[in-house]
């Protein structure tokens, strides 16, 4: 094989390329400082680069990946449906370890959000009407109370517990109501401890009498007293555990038929509301503003479809495991959280949440009576903005006036 034959290159030394060519090692120099810089800018745009990409997208604390782009859109997209995505609360994780939890969720499944992205915002106009409310009754439910703090902040210090909150802000709405001219029903009124059953059961009693009064009992007065004594057992157990009794005739899934009965009562008492009202913690403290909860046929059976696969209590002899139940009025309870939300962030815009704002879900104190009814988690107690805005009398008292112009919207766009 033919060699390939090359000069070689003469190699100079360095001190003489420096010298012999001085114009030539500027022009390098340059070329190289050139390529420095353009090296510097490539590695300043990539970390740049990869800042931003991960900004849009990171890892949830379960590891899920969720576009911080679709908390912002669901923000701007204000009331009502904000996507595919949803962001659980503390609160609701809590209350999924312990099925009998403190605020009755009894649910385990992802929450779906059954409202509707287009719809129109429902505020009132700001006319003065103390009376407005005249004829209407709600039966308001301070969430928590006595060995039942609910979320507390700081996590491992507590200083502020929910339940204080919403017992203030519940005796708030009561006078508010009440100075409008509605009738009002508080379940809670001092820091003791009351079962969410005993609430529910409480929440029958008072149904019974308002429809007994109007001569509007589905049922004969004896039929009605046989009620009113399995209630008042409810009441006076006061657990929320199967083995207890307290469930009484409201334990179990589906609907039976004493609890059906009572349904079809509370349906006619279309001037009649329940309002729960809780705060809600966030243990990565991301989120903030006001969430309104509703139940549904649909949210309630897939929760207990799951839960009969997971939960201990539907594998209990004395926990019935029912039909399916349809017969809600699903429509008016979404209605009455959008009117709800829609008037609290509409006049405390800073309320407005980064979660999702109204959404269907499976809470006992809603799903265990026929009444349209809503659970107002007011704002977030591990949010800094929402618990130092809620510690200001000025918006305990704005609140209470957005909670009476949601509940006369909702009266208004029902035509009641
Ligand atoms: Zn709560």
């Amino acid at each position: 094989m033919k060699q390939k034959h090359t000069t070689p290159r003469k190699e100079q030394p360095v001190s003489s390329r420096e010298n012999s060519d001085a114009s030539s090692t500027k022009e390098n120099k340059t070329e190289s400082g050139f390529f420095k810089r353009l090296l510097i800018f490539c590695l300043i745009a990539a970390i740049l680069l990869g800042c931003f990409a991960g900004a849009l997208f990171y890892l949830d604390e379960n590891g899920k990946l969720e576009s911080i782009r679709a908390q912002f859109s669901s923000t701007r997209s204000g009331k009502g449906k904000t996507g595919d995505y949803y962001l659980e609360s503390d609160e609701k994780a809590k209350s999924r370890k312990n099925t009998s939890g403190s605020t009755g969720t009894n649910e385990t499944r992802e929450t779906k959000d059954y409202s509707d992205t287009e719809r129109e915002t429902l505020t009132l106009p700001d006319d003065g009407d103390d009376g407005d409310l005249c004829g209407y009754t709600i039966i308001l439910d301070a969430g928590h109370g006595g060995r039942d703090t609910g979320c507390v902040f700081p996590f491992n210090n507590p200083q502020y517990n929910e339940c204080d909150f919403n017992l203030r802000i519940a005796q708030r709405v009561k006078e508010e109501l009440e100075s409008r001219g509605a009738t009002v029903y508080l379940l809670r009124n001092d820091d003791s401890w009351v079962s969410l059953y005993s609430r529910i059961a409480q929440t029958h009693l008072i149904c019974l009498d308002i429809a007994e009064s109007q001569g509007i009992l589905p049922f004969s007065s004896s039929r009605a007293d046989e009620l009113r004594a399995l209630l008042q057992e409810s009441v006076d157990i006061n657990e929320d555990s199967v083995a207890s009794g307290g469930m009484g005739l409201m334990v179990g899934s589906g609907v039976g038929e004493d609890l059906e009965e009572l349904f079809e009562m509370e349906y006619q008492l279309d001037h009649v509301l329940f309002l729960s009202i809780h705060l809600n913690s966030h243990e990565a403290r991301r989120l903030h503003g006001t969430q309104i909860f509703y139940v549904t046929d649909e949210s309630v059976i897939e929760s207990e479809r799951h839960l009969a696969k997971t939960n201990a209590d539907f594998q209990r002899s004395d926990f019935p495991k029912r039909e399916e139940y349809y017969g809600r009025h699903n429509d008016d309870n979404e209605l009455l959280a959008c009117c709800l939300y829609d008037n609290i962030v509409g006049n405390i815009p800073d309320f407005s949440t980064n979660a999702t704002p109204v959404c269907a879900d499976n809470y006992a104190v809603l799903r265990e009576h026929g009444l349209t009814g809503a659970l107002i988690e007011v704002a977030y107690l591990s949010d800094d903005n929402d618990r130092e805005m809620l510690l200001q009398d000025s918006v305990v008292d704005e609140v209470a006036s957005s909670v009476g112009d949601g509940v006369k919207m909702y009266f208004l766009q029902r035509g009641i």
